[in-house]
């Protein structure tokens, strides 16, 4: 699997963008940064987007991308996502209000975009991948997700804190050849992680002591807020036991 970093922060400046992976040139991951982040063609390629939750650091270039798309022709983007996560894009989103309801223009018959319901547990195909969504610990829906290809499986663990369902599906996927994984604040603003539904370092290491062999599995850090970027930087550099890199955006790594 190619796997490519448009976006990898929990917030967003001139050098920071907001969440945003993709899978073989056709497969993204979030929506934070589709077209902040990536050309035209690069855009036009693309044949789905998980969604891993509502929130705006997320979903918001999903807007964009369907108006660049839907003016040149494109076929439908499939947005899929837990019926909880399509149904909050439907009524706050693209609600004609907001931005307008692109999945009936410029036709009902052919839309820029397209919604697809992935319910939680269950192995769904998307874009050719077998995607799993569990859900996770987070301030509203939020879902992580397992992306298998031919050639192994890639995690996603979508935002949250500490949680348990990940990390027992994690332990029986064969093929798991990394996971992308949130972290977000310091150690010191535990308390505004905790309410936030994040981690910090210390709560990461304890999360991922849940997996069999944390040491084995390529860990790509994601989520760093802008604020506490070299805190959180130095404080993961810091932990003994685990396989972690910090995401940059424009890397590119094949899985
Ligand atoms: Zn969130
Ligand atoms: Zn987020």
């Amino acid at each position: 699997m190619d796997l490519r970093v448009i976006g990898c922060h929990g917030g967003e400046t001139p050098r920071h963008r907001t969440i945003a992976f993709v899978i073989d040139d056709r497969l993204a991951i979030d929506a934070g940064a589709l077209t902040s982040g990536m050309e035209l063609k690069a855009q036009f390629r693309l044949e789905a987007c998980l969604v891993s939750h509502a929130h705006l650091d997320h979903v918001r270039d999903l807007a964009t991308i369907a108006d660049n798309r839907q003016q040149n022709g494109c076929p439908p983007l499939v947005i899929a996502g837990t019926k909880v996560t399509i149904g909050i894009l439907k009524k706050h989103f693209f609600n004609n209000l907001l931005w307008p309801d692109f999945s009936v223009i410029p036709s009902a018959a052919k839309p820029a975009i397209s919604y697809q319901i992935i319910r939680p547990e269950t192995p769904t195909l998307v874009a050719g991948y077998r995607v799993r969504a569990i859900l996770v610990s987070h301030t509203i829906e939020c879902c992580a997700f397992v992306v298998e290809g031919k050639n192994g499986a890639l995690a996603y663990s979508g935002d949250t804190g500490p949680t348990e369902r990940l990390w027992e599906v994690l332990n029986e996927t064969k093929n798991l050849r990394g996971m992308l994984m949130e972290v977000s604040f310091p150690d010191e603003q535990q308390r505004l992680a905790t309410v936030s539904g994040h981690h910090t370092p210390t709560t990461l290491a304890a999360d991922l002591a849940k997996l069999k062999a944390p040491k084995d599995l390529p860990t790509l850090l994601y989520h760093i807020k802008p604020s506490f970027q070299a805190r959180v930087e130095r404080e993961c550099a810091r932990l003994k036991g685990v396989n972690l890199t910090v995401c940059a955006i424009g890397d590119q790594f094949l899985l």
